[in-house]
C-alpha cells in the first residue's frame, strides 16, 4: 500500500525512514541534517563505521543504520544524483535509490518504510520528473514483492505534495 503525507519524516513511526544522504555519509543539510539532529549521534557513529569499511555510499546505492532516538527503527541512507541536465543518467540513478532502499528493507525484514523526495532539494532534480520516477519505481517494486506492507511518501513542501497527490489520485 502506498500512502502520501505532508510533513517531517523524522516524526514518522515506521520500521525505516529513508535519508537523502551524500556519498560521504557524514551528514549534510536538508533532510539529512534533520535526521541526524533528531536521531542523535548513534546514527553518525554507524555511518562512520560503514564509511571506514566500504568508503561511503555510491550514488543510487543504500546502506542501513540504527535510527537512534527517532521513532523509526532504522534509517536507510541512499544517495541521490545531483541534477546536471538530465543526460548523465540522473533518472536511472534516482530510480536505483528507491529500488535499492526497498531491496535492503526486504533483506532486513522491514515492513513499513517512509521516503522523502530524494534529490529534489539541494540536488535540484526537477520535482515533477522525480515524483514520476519515485512512484513508478515503487509501484514496480510492489508488483513483485509481498513483504513490504506500507510505503509512505513524506513530502516536506507543498509543491511536492501536490505533484504526488495528482499522480497517486489518478493511479499512476
Ligand atoms: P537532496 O540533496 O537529495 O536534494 P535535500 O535534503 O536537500 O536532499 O532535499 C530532499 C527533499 O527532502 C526536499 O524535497 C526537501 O524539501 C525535503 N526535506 C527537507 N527536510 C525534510 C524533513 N525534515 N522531512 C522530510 N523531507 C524533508
Amino acid at each position: 500500500m502506498i500512502r502520501l503525507i505532508q510533513g517531517d519524516i523524522t516524526k514518522i513511526e515506521v520500521d525505516a525512514i529513508v535519508n537523502a544522504a551524500n556519498t560521504s555519509l557524514l551528514g549534510g543539510g536538508g533532510v539529512d541534517g534533520a535526521i541526524h539532529r533528531a536521531g542523535g549521534p548513534a546514527i553518525l557513529e554507524e555511518c562512520r563505521q560503514i564509511r571506514a569499511k566500504q568508503g561511503g555510499c555510491a550514488i543510487g546505492a543504500a546502506v542501513i543504520t540504527t535510527a537512534g532516538r527517532l521513532p523509526a527503527k532504522y534509517v536507510i541512507h541512499t544517495v541521490g544524483p545531483v541534477w546536471n541536465g538530465g543526460h548523465n543518467g540522473e533518472p536511472e540513478l534516482l530510480a536505483n535509490c528507491y529500488r535499492h532502499s526497498l531491496q535492503l528493507a526486504v533483506e532486513t525484514g522491514i515492513k513499513t518504510i517512509a521516503f522523502p523526495n530524494i534529490s529534489t532539494g539541494i540536488y535540484h532534480f526537477p520535482k515533477s520528473e522525480a515524483a514520476t520516477i519515485a512512484i513508478t519505481t515503487v509501484q514496480q517494486f510492489l508488483a513483485t514483492d509481498n513483504t513490504i506492507k506500507e510505503i509512505i511518501f513524506v513530502c516536506f513542501d507543498e509543491e511536492n505534495y501536490a505533484l504526488y497527490k495528482e499522480r497517486l489520485d489518478k493511479g499512476q
